[in-house]
């Protein structure tokens, strides 16, 4: 994938990208060899070409292919260090986690840890600490400890929960809880937006409920366009791309505000584009692309051709900026922690909250 920073640098002025970028998107997919008895580590890190400021990273451990090693607190690259680790913990499925410097609340309210299906899922390797909210009094409780653990007056500032599960089999389900969710957000002043990443919010009726509820914002979780009854749990595999994009634009019609989940490594990156051109118009926030990162060796099996070269998320990334670059949307550091996009879009910088 990459043998070392000259490489990325070599790769950097070929393709137009920036080097940190190309180094941070091979590190996403190829993972780091570690043996400290952890499968996947979420950490803060700090490249050494700019020390200054610091992202929020999850990677596979353990793989002993990956150029990447982790070195105590280094990251080294085929031996030379090119980042420094802090604050790394086990990615286990926690409750709730901020993102955009305390804005955006994400919660897994639904057990995700219950969740499994999709093959690339981690859920199966995670030790859970993410009990089910089912009741509005248990959401009212956890936001009243948030607010008392990180010394809040209410969660007036807040800007977004989003609500991150793929264990609501049906919509109607779906819906119930997020009313619960919405209610549990006034109790605490919050008029942000509730955000949702699902596959089951798919009716005519559902999105008008939803569009009920306020401020909305739907991730559609597309995931992947070949091989889903394969790779994905029935309950999203059943959505064609065609539904998919049907669901979005009558999303849009409603007020709601719009993108989707894609995985970058699956598809040939001729099925991609061919099937996220139609998706372009119905997106009104930039979507999100994530680098496939494989655990193991049965996950490595559905790595798509090519996608072992740093060259095919490298071409990914430039036809969707053509597909994205006249929309004006741009991705956002804090939303995503496996993109392939860190300090630069095309030749724009990228600015704002990074963790
Ligand atoms: S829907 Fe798939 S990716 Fe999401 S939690 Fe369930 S198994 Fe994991």
């Amino acid at each position: 994938m990459l043998t070392d920073r000259a490489h990325a640098e070599r790769l950097s002025r070929q393709w137009g990208v920036d080097a940190d970028d190309i180094l941070l998107i091979a590190l996403n997919a190829c993972g780091m060899q570690a043996d400290i008895g952890v499968s996947r580590l979420r950490f803060r890190l700090r490249l050494d070409s700019q020390p200054e400021g610091q992202l929020y990273m999850i990677l596979s451990l353990g793989r002993a292919q990956s150029p990447f090693e982790l070195a105590g607190h280094e990251i080294r690259l085929n031996g030379q260090r090119i980042a420094t680790v802090d604050a790394a913990e086990a990615d286990d499925a926690v409750l709730g986690y901020w993102r955009k410097s305390g804005k955006v609340l994400t919660l897994n309210s639904n057990a995700r840890s219950q969740c499994t299906g999709c093959v690339f899922c981690p859920n199966t390797l995670e030790e859970a600490s993410d009990p089910r909210l089912a009741v509005l009094d248990d959401l009212r409780t956890y936001f009243a400890a948030i607010v008392e653990d990180f010394a809040l007056r209410d969660m007036a500032d807040v800007e977004k929960v989003t609500v991150c599960t793929g264990c609501f089999q049906h919509e109607h389900l779906a819906l119930q809880h997020l009313r619960q969710v919405r209610a549990a957000m006034d109790t605490q002043r919050c008029s942000g937006t509730l955000h949702f990443l699902s596959s089951v919010l798919t009716t005519p009726q559902g999105l008008d409920a939803a569009a009920a509820i306020g401020p909305f914002q739907l991730t559609l979780t597309a995931e992947c366009f070949s091989r889903r009854a394969v790779i994905l749990k029935e309950s999203k595999a059943r959505l064609t791309p065609a539904e998919m994009v049907r669901v979005l634009g009558q999303a849009a019609d409603r007020a709601i505000a719009t993108n989707f989940t894609y995985i970058v490594g699956l598809d040939s990156p001729d099925v991609a584009i061919r099937h996220l051109a139609g998706f372009v118009p119905v997106t009104t926030s930039f979507p999100l692309f994530q680098v496939y990162q494989s655990h193991n060796d049965l996950m490595d099996v559905f790595v798509a051709n090519g996608a072992r070269d740093i060259e095919f998320y490298l071409h990914m990334r430039r036809e969707i900026e053509e597909l994205y670059g006249p929309t004006g949307l741009r991705p956002r550091s804090w939303e995503n922690y496996r993109p392939l996009w860190y300090f630069t879009f095309a030749d724009e910088p990228l600015c704002g909250d990074r963790i």
